[in-house]
């Protein structure tokens, strides 16, 4: 279609990462953009949380920690003429993590492979031996996988390009991350340590698709990274960003319902009026959104029966913790792993809450300190735990129960007096992602990402149902995570220019100008 002279106007549901990163493009392509967001803060789950208290202001990550991959981000601000680590401080961690094993032992993991192998090795020698060929098994998975994350999958026939066959040889649906895994590593501490990666997509090792050893792949590849000011730094800085292009950023007014004309979206319904819009996104959650926004007599592939019998992630149990004083000894990020971890995830996939479960610690002011106030530091605690489905687990009884649990399993990491420090506390528990977040069964990273729910069968970047409805976000294609996140922002925003009439610069991923950055690595504080 050739270049239209209308300025296109776009509206946005949400204003996560992937909303965000969807606006900046469509406005560097010239629409002109509104993103209304129900919350009186910007960045969705990945937002910064503040408790203040006597001592100062304490800051938290909501949700994503890790920050993976920035590559695609840093494409997203090339694009818009800006470099993302002029904006953010980007932190690579080495150590990245402090797994410990309930079953015995523990490993720092290090991008520098030859210290790694000599962590691997003080679990099982001979699987240290392995891990050359796990990464380079990897990086031809990665590479082959590219074109397949970096495209729309819209029908069958996406399937048949070529670079799309010669990936999918790769997929061994009959494998999991476990069972691929087993073809490296004997030792199953080893395993976890290259697996527990399949809880950022909320699964289980156990089932997850083997191509998702990619995940672990990519953290000792390319890095694990703290942004300075914590992951809702990176959310305000595409702000100004947006700021800067135009974008109108319409906080505390939540959609009640997205208008339609036959099977168009038209615009969007607030409490301040009807707005018309040429084209319309959501990325709120997309079962959430979906059985809210959008009239179910509209939907064909995704009606409300449908959503209902989707397999949805798992949920998370959080402590926020402003606490006294410095936990020093404490790695950044420490995950702890049950002896029974099969036993946990099973629990997980029951809905239950485990009763001996594996947990992630942040302790995220050994490298960052400006987050507490002086004398203090920040403690974010995640529990996986099941999502809320059935009869599953009466949280409002349950809640103090679990919390004081998971303060005691911290003395399993080292940290003995927690609760004696606490000077400020923000719990939240399933039914919290679900009534205070809009996540639908509270599953904080959306739907499944099972084989059956996954490319042309997730919901498709440009609705499937309806016309000029968008998706951007976890909810999508290529699925939930930042990195890919981000993905889902580039492949929308160039299926709408095009649909739309408008002519980008940044049409294709491989054509963007790739700012040439090697951040440092964080020095602990
Ligand atoms: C606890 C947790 C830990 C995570 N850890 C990591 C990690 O370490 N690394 C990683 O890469 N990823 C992680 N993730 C996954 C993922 O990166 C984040 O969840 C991410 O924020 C999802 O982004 P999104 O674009 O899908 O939108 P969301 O963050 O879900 O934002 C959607 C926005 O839509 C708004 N909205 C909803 N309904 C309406 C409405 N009707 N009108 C207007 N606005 C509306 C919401 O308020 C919200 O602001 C984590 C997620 C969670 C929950």
């Amino acid at each position: 279609m050739p270049p239209h002279s209308k300025t296109r106007s776009i509206g946005i549901v949400g204003a996560g990462p992937g909303g965000l990163a969807a606006a900046m493009l469509l406005a560097q392509a010239g629409a002109d953009v509104t993103i209304y967001e129900s919350k009186d803060r910007l960045g969705g789950r990945s937002a910064t949380l503040t408790q203040d208290s006597e001592r100062g202001r304490f800051r938290f990550d909501m949700g994503p920690t890790f920050f993976l991959y920035p590559r695609v981000l840093a494409d997203i601000f090339a694009a818009c003429g800006r470099v993302l680590e002029d904006e953010v401080e980007l932190m690579r961690l080495d150590p990245q993590y402090h797994l410990i094993f309930e079953a015995g032992g523990e490993m720092h993991a290090t991008p520098d492979l030859e210290r790694m192998a000599a962590e691997i090795a003080r679990l099982n020698p001979h699987d240290a031996l392995a891990l050359p060929r796990f990464m380079a098994e990897n990086r031809t998975k990665l590479a082959a996988f590219r074109p397949v994350l970096e495209n729309a999958f819209n029908s069958m026939r996406d399937y048949l390009r070529p670079d799309v066959l010669r990936s999918l040889r790769l997929l061994r649906p009959h494998r999991t991350v476990d069972t691929d895994l087993a073809s490296h590593f004997d030792d199953e501490r080893v395993r976890l340590a290259f697996s527990f990666q399949s809880k950022y997509l909320g699964m289980s090792p156990f089932r997850c698709p083997s191509l998702f050893t990619i995940l672990s792949f990519m953290e000792y590849e390319f890095g694990v990274f703290h942004p300075k000011g914590g992951t809702g730094a990176v959310m305000a800085a595409m702000a100004d960003v947006a700021s800067d292009l135009g974008i109108k950023i319409r906080l505390s007014e939540p959609v009640e319902t997205i208008l339609f004309e036959g099977r168009r979206a038209v615009g969007v319904r607030t409490a301040r009026g009807d707005i018309r819009h040429d084209a319309m996104v959501v990325n709120a959650d997309f079962a959430d959104a979906m059985t809210k926004l959008v009239p179910d007599r509209l939907r064909r592939r995704w009606s409300d029966r449908r959503i209902a019998g989707k397999k949805f992630s798992c949920s998370t149990f959080m402590l926020y913790l402003g606490l006294d004083g410095a936990s020093d000894d404490i790695a950044h990020h420490t995950i702890y792993l049950s002896k029974d971890y099969r036993r946990n995830v099973a629990e997980i996939e029951a809905g239950e809450a485990p009763s001996d479960p594996s947990f992630y610690v942040q302790n995220a002011c050994v490298t960052d300190p400006d987050l507490a106030p002086r004398g203090c530091s920040t403690l974010y605690v995640l529990v996986p735990v099941g999502n809320r489905h059935g009869e599953g687990v009466d949280w409002a009884n349950e809640q103090a129960r679990y919390r004081a649990m998971t303060l005691k399993r911290l003395e399993r990491i080292g940290l003995r007096d927690v609760e004696r420090r606490i000077v400020t506390e923000k719990m939240l528990t399933p039914v919290g992602w679900e009534r205070d977040m809009s996540i639908h069964r509270g599953a904080t990273f959306n739907l499944a990402h099972s084989l059956n729910q996954m490319l042309h069968r997730r919901p498709r970047n440009r609705f499937e149902d309806l016309d000029g409805l968008y998706l951007v976000g976890g909810g999508t294609h290529p699925g939930s995570g930042l990195p890919v996140i981000f993905e889902s922002a580039r492949i929308t925003a160039r299926l709408m220019a095009e649909d739309l009439g408008m002519d980008p610069h940044w049409s294709a991923p491989s054509k963007m100008a790739l700012p040439d950055y090697e951040p440092a690595l964080a020095e602990p504080a």
